[in-house]
C-alpha cells in the first residue's frame, strides 16, 4: 500500500510513496549494522560535533521543516518553529552532557578498582507518532546516537515528508549516512525488523496498542524496549491561589498541539471552592478559539492531524454525554475540525474518563477534600505527566502522593531535555531525555580489578 501524505485542513493528497521493499529494509539494517562498529569507535568530541552541526542545520531549515508538519498533521507555523527551536536545544543538550552521562561511574566494591563503563548497544529501531513529528524523533536520537548507538527510524505513516526530512537533516549536518536511516515502512514491518538478530532494541512512542504489540515482539526477540504511551493526567487545582493564571495554564495545557499531546492535561480535578468561577474562565477561553489554515501565518489553532481521529474523539465525546456527561461548546465540525470543548459532570465509567481524549476536550470536576482529589487523580490506568497548582507546600505534599511518571507543581507538564521523562502503568515504561534516558540503550557494563 503506498504511503500517503495529506493535508488534514483542505483535504489535499500531497504525495504519495511507495513502501520500502524488503531489500531495501535489508540494506538498511545491514548499514546500520556495519555503521556501528566504526561510529561507536570514533571519540566522543567527534559526534558531539557532529550533534552540533545538526543543531545548526535544524535552526537553519527551521521554516521549511514548520512548514512541513503545517502541511502534513495541521500544527500551525509558530508551533512548528518553536518545535524546531527544542529539537535544537536538545542536540545542544547531550552535546553538552554527553561526556559527563558517558563516563565510567566509580563504584564503592569491597577491594580493588570497581566501576560501571557505558556501552552503546547498537541499531535501535525508534517507532515514532505523528503529534510532534519532529520532536519525538530528536528527543530519542540525540542522547542514543551521541552514545554510540545507530537508528532506524519507522515514523507514522501520515507523516512521511517530515521522516523523510529528519534523514537530510541528519546528511546535510555530515553524519555518516548508515549512522540514522527513515524506512518508509507501515507497522506489519516491525516484527521482521525487530526479529533481526543485528537490531538490539526499540522504543516507541504511540497508543497502548502499538506498544503492547511491538513490545511483546521485541519480548519475543529478547530485545530491550521503551514505551511511551498515552496519558489521561490530572491537573489538580487545590485552591484560589493565581486562579486567573491556572486557568489560563489549564486552557494552554488542554489546547496544546490541538489537544493531541500525551502529556496535555485531560482530567481537571478543581477544589468546590473554586469550581464555578474555573469553569466559566475556561469557558471563555475556548469559545474564543478560531481555527485557522495552519500554513497561515498568526494562526494559533489549526485542525486536528486527521479525519479519524477528531471522529474517534467525538464517539468518545457522544458516548460521555449520552452516559451523562454536559457538553460545553460545539465540538466536532466535521473532517479534522474540532472546536474545544468542556464535558463537567464526568464520572467514573464514561469515556472521558476512562480513555486517554486525544484532542481539545476538557474533563472537568469537583472534589471538597485533599484526599478526594489525591484519588481521583490517581484514578486513572495511565500516569504519565499531571500538575498541580494552589498554595506551594499543600501542593508540593498532593504531587508527591500521585503515582505517575512525573507532577509538575505551580508549572504546565511539558518535556524538558534535563528533566527525565516516561510513564507508570498503561503509560509505558523507560525513560526519555536526561541522563535516564540516554542510559536506556547503553550496557551499564561493570568492570572489576582485582
Ligand atoms: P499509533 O500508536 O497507531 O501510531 C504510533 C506509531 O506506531 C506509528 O508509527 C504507527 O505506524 C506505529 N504502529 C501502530 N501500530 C503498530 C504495531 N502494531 N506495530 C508496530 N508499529 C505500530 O497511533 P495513532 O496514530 O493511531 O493514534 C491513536 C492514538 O494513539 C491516539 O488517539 C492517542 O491516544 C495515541 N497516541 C499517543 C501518542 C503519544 O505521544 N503518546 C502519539 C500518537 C498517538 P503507522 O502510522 O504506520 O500505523
Amino acid at each position: 500500500m503506498p504511503i500517503q501524505s495529506k493535508n488534514p485542513y483542505t483535504g489535499e493528497v500531497l504525495t504519495t510513496y511507495s513502501e520500502a521493499s524488503s531489500q531495501l529494509v535489508e540494506n538498511a539494517i545491514e548499514k546500520a549494522h556495519f555503521t556501528f562498529q566504526t561510529w561507536k569507535a570514533k571519540p566522543l568530541e567527534y559526534r558531539v560535533n557532529l550533534l552540533l552541526r545538526l543543531a545548526e542545520v535544524l535552526e537553519k531549515d527551521t521554516e521549511a521543516l514548520a512548514r512541513l508538519m503545517a502541511l502534513e498533521m495541521g500544527k500551525v507555523l509558530a508551533d512548528g518553529r518553536a518545535e524546531i527551536e527544542k529539537c535544537a536545544a536538545c542536540c545542544r543538550y547531550y552535546a553538552q552532557h554527553a561526556a559527563d552521562f558517558l563516563k565510567d561511574k566509580a563504584l564503592a566494591a569491597p577491594h580493588g578498582k570497581a566501576y560501571v563503563q557505558y556501552e552503546p548497544l547498537g541499531v535501535i529501531l525508534a517507532v515514532m507518532p505523528w503529534n510532534f513529528p519532529f520532536w519525538q524523533v530528536f528527543r530519542f536520537a540525540a542522547p542514543h546516537i551521541v552514545s554510540g548507538n545507530t537508528a532506524l527510524l519507522k515514523h507514522a505513516s501520515n507523516v512521511p515528508q517530515c521522516a523523510l526530512a529528519i534523514a537530510d537533516c541528519f546528511t546535510k549536518a555530515g553524519f555518516p549516512s548508515g549512522v540514522f536511516q527513515t524506512l518508509l515502512i507501515p507497522s506489519s514491518s516491525v516484527p521482521a525488523i525487530l526479529a533481526d538478530e543485528r537490531v538490539r532494541g526499540v522504543s516507541l512512542t504511540g497508543s497502548e496498542e502499538a506498544g503492547k504489540s511491538v513490545a511483546a515482539e521485541a519480548a519475543r526477540n529478547l530485545k530491550k524496549s521503551v514505551l511511551e504511551l498515552g496519558g489521561s493526567d490530572a491537573f489538580v487545582v487545590l485552591d484560589a491561589t493565581n486562579l486567573g493564571h491556572v486557568v489560563q495554564m489549564a486552557a494552554k495545557s488542554r489546547l496544546v498541539n490541538m489537544g493531541q499531546s500525551c502529556i496535555a492535561a485531560k482530567r481537571f480535578i478543581v477544589h468546590e471552592s473554586v469550581y464555578e468561577n474555573f469553569v466559566s474562565q475556561l469557558k471563555g477561553i475556548f469559545k474564543s478559539v478560531r481555527i485557522q489554515d495552519p500554513l497561515q501565518e498568526g494562526s494559533t489553532y489549526g485542525p486536528m492531524a486527521q479525519a479519524h481521529l477528531a471522529e474517534e474523539l467525538n464517539q468518545q465525546v457522544k458516548q460521555s454525554v449520552q452516559m451523562g456527561a454536559e457538553q460545553i461548546g460545539v465540538g466536532y465540525l466535521g473532517e479534522a475540525i474540532f472546536q474545544p470543548s468542556i464535558l463537567l459532570g464526568v464520572k467514573e465509567g464514561m469515556p472521558a474518563w476512562e480513555e486517554e481524549l486525544f484532542g481539545p476536550v476538557a474533563s472537568v470536576r469537583s472534589f471538597s477534600t485533599v484526599e478526594e482529589a489525591i484519588h481521583l487523580a490517581n484514578d486513572s490506568r495511565f500516569g504519565l505527566g499531571g500538575s498541580v497548582w494552589g498554595q506551594v507546600e499543600k501542593a508540593e505534599s498532593v504531587a508527591r502522593q500521585i503515582h505517575s511518571g512525573a507532577v509538575y507543581v505551580n508549572q504546565m507538564m511539558a518535556s524538558h531535555p534535563a528533566i527525565p521523562f516516561g510513564g507508570v502503568k498503561h503509560s509505558g515504561y523507560g525513560k526519555e531525555l536526561s541522563e535516564s534516558g540516554l542510559w536506556e540503550f547503553t550496557n551499564a557494563k561493570s568492570i572489576w580489578v582485582a
